[in-house]
């Protein structure tokens, strides 16, 4: 309870007095903080208004820790008639959260305090709002005359947009004036949370100025929408139309672009910017690197930066970008290998960490190692495991051949089996040609509810491989009559890049200006070079009713053959490199393999589960994907 000290009137204590301006030469020291809450509590002034709030700021100023967080809350609640300042201060630093922010707001009304616009800037700004609660705060700020605040309104204006509410964003920005570059950017950040990347693109055009966040807003609209190639640009009209730097945030956001475009020499372009501009290389953006690298296929690149940039070696980023790194490219050990050193080194995982690393287990068929982690992971981290947790270990089970295992996990998980889930152990079934475990599974997804739209989706495969295409074409001809699913199915897209351009081809592509060139290459590097190594084409993936002579047809002109195709015709030596948005089927993977062998050339292909290095006729994935 609050220590009944003479309460001194503000007026008689300022920040001049001795004690409160000890606080200022605490600097990040809480023990030094503590020596002069002491001497306050003995001098009767520790819970009066002034030196409360001055005490609390410096505890949070020092540290964002949820040890000086508590000490703040403590000293608070110690605290007689505390003052706005200190209710501001609280909701700020509590900000990381909004049930926390929330609770400091609603004691300062029931106080009958005042908000002013910092408060609603802080409140709004904490994360986790809801569209519900926004709304009543909305109405508090309208109620206190602040819709005219402008720091206020922006701060609207961007919540709106993160709450998929763009139309209340545009609403306030129409409505107000004078705006500033902020607004315009909290609109542009608004349209970027909406998907509405035409949309956005006019707003920044109509800007009457821009700054690096308004570009970098722009870029990272284009990434998240998955036009990655735009996004790099966009960059490059940025570099040629402005003055303007770009930042961390920048930078970040364009290797998340060239990651997913294996787009390696833009990347490694942008990481001799970083270094010549002499920008700070914070955690993010050394996580940005160093994924970058690993989904180009440059894995020992990736693992040098690791290596260089070792002042972040206590933050956790970087670390699960490279084990990242090691889980897509099948490096099971040197996956483990790090996470001791990790751990070793004082670094708390979390539960991106067991992701990546059950997936290395998962690649490299370590039962035992997989099954260890997972137990660890709770255990001793105190990690609930999550649907991608379970997902890893029925594919670890599954990969090993242990399906019975595999099946009883799932049936023992304590939250429930999704669509993906049964679809891993049915592709396992599927490869140990475990027949009767298929057709089981098939009853079960049958049984589940429809608006499980994955498993449903799944069902039809299974029934289009079994050649059962009335069954299959009953459940898609459903699907799409409850609009559930769309008629056009997402298409395989494979790209490459060639000198800094990129080349994207869907199957059965003709738009490429070279395409004649390429179908007849492609055409003789299968009916000459490969089947004079003894390539005969798989059919067994086409899921289509059509009969043989069609499926090969079709099967030869997958996305990755072509963009092979073209990969080989314009470069005489060194790698190839595709990315693929779906998994690479059989027949791809087992040509790819003889291109490898006959053109003794090393390809790599990424696809949507992992990365496969073609060499000398050969695999890494082991022809297990
Ligand atoms: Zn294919
Ligand atoms: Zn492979």
């Amino acid at each position: 309870m609050a220590q009944a000290a003479a309460v001194i009137p503000s007026a008689f204590l300022s920040r001049n007095h001795p004690l409160l301006s000890l606080l200022a030469h605490c600097g990040n020291s809480l023990s030094h903080i503590h020596c002069v809450h002491a001497q306050l509590i003995a001098a009767g002034l520790s819970s009066h208004p002034f030196a409360a709030s001055h005490l609390i700021a410096t505890i949070l100023s020092s540290t964002s820790s949820s040890t000086g967080l508590s000490y703040a809350d403590a000293i608070f609640n110690r605290t007689e008639n505390p003052t706005l300042f200190t209710f501001n201060t609280l909701i700020k630093a509590h900000s990381s959260s909004f049930t926390p922010s929330l609770h400091f707001f609603r004691t300062l009304l029931l106080q009958s305090i005042l908000p002013n616009q910092y408060t609603f800037v802080f409140l709004l700004n904490s994360p986790g709002i809801t569209f519900f609660q926004a709304e009543q705060i909305r109405g508090q700020i309208f109620r206190r005359g602040l819709l005219s605040n402008v720091y206020v309104v922006n701060v609207l204006i961007r919540i709106y947009g993160i709450l998929s509410e763009i139309k209340i964003s545009r609403k306030l920005f129409d409505g107000f004036s004078p705006r500033d570059l902020i607004s315009w950017n909290s609109l542009l950040g608004a349209y970027v949370n909406s998907g509405d990347v035409g949309t956005m693109r006019q707003v920044f055009d109509e800007m009457p100025s821009r700054d690096v966040i308004s570009w970098s807003t722009a870029i990272s609209g284009y990434v998240q929408a998955g036009f990655f190639a735009e996004a790099l640009e966009f960059f490059h009209q940025m570099q040629i139309s402005s003055r303007i730097m770009a930042n961390e945030f920048t930078l970040t956001t364009l290797l998340a672009a060239c990651a997913s475009l294996v787009a390696v020499n833009q990347g490694k372009w942008i990481h001799t910017y970083v270094i010549k501009s002499k920008i700070t290389i914070n955690p993010k953006l050394l996580a940005g690197l160093i994924d970058m690298y690993a989904k180009c296929g440059e894995l020992d690149l990736a693992y040098n930066v690791f290596e260089q940039e070792n002042h972040w070696k206590q933050t956790i980023c970087p670390w699960n970008a490279i084990l990242g790194g090691f889980a897509i490219h099948g490096q099971s050990t040197a996956a483990i290998n790090l996470f001791e050193k990790m751990t070793t080194a004082g670094v708390i995982p979390d539960k991106v960490t067991f992701v990546s690393l059950l997936q290395a287990c998962s690649h490299g068929r370590l039962a035992d190692e997989g099954k260890f982690y997972f137990n660890l992971m709770l255990k001793t981290y105190n990690i609930q495991p999550e649907i991608e947790h379970y997902g890893c270990m029925v594919d670890l089970l599954g990969r090993a051949g242990k399906l019975t295992e595999a099946e009883d996990f799932i049936f023992r998980m304590p939250i429930p089996p999704d669509a993906v889930i049964w679809g891993t152990l049915l592709s396992a079934c599927r490869i140990h040609e475990e027949n009767e475990m298929v057709g089981k599974i098939a009853n079960i997804i049958k049984h589940l509810d429809s608006k499980y739209v994955g498993c449903q989706i799944l069902l039809a495969n299974i029934y289009s491989k079994s050649g059962n295409w009335t069954e299959a074409g009953r459940i898609r001809t459903n699907l799409i009559r409850t609009k559930i699913l769309h008629k056009k199915k997402i298409p395989g897209c494979s790209s490459i890049e060639l000198n800094g351009f990129f080349h994207q081809f869907l199957v059965g592509d003709r738009s490429h200006p070279q395409t004649k060139q390429i179908y007849a290459y492609l055409d003789d590097i299968i009916s000459v070079r490969l089947n004079a190594a003894g390539y005969v084409p798989e059919t067994r993936e086409v899921l289509m009713n059509i009969d043989e002579e069609d499926k090969e047809t079709a099967i030869s002109r997958h996305s990755e053959k072509l963009a092979i195709a073209l990969g080989l015709m314009s470069t005489t030596s060194g790698s190839i490199r595709i990315v693929k948005n779906l998994r690479v089927c059989r027949d791809c993977h087992h040509a790819t393999k003889l291109i490898s062998k006959v053109f003794s050339r090393e390809i790599v292909v990424r696809d949507r589960i992992r990365f496969h290095h073609f060499k000398d006729g050969e695999c890494s994935c082991r022809d297990f994907w």
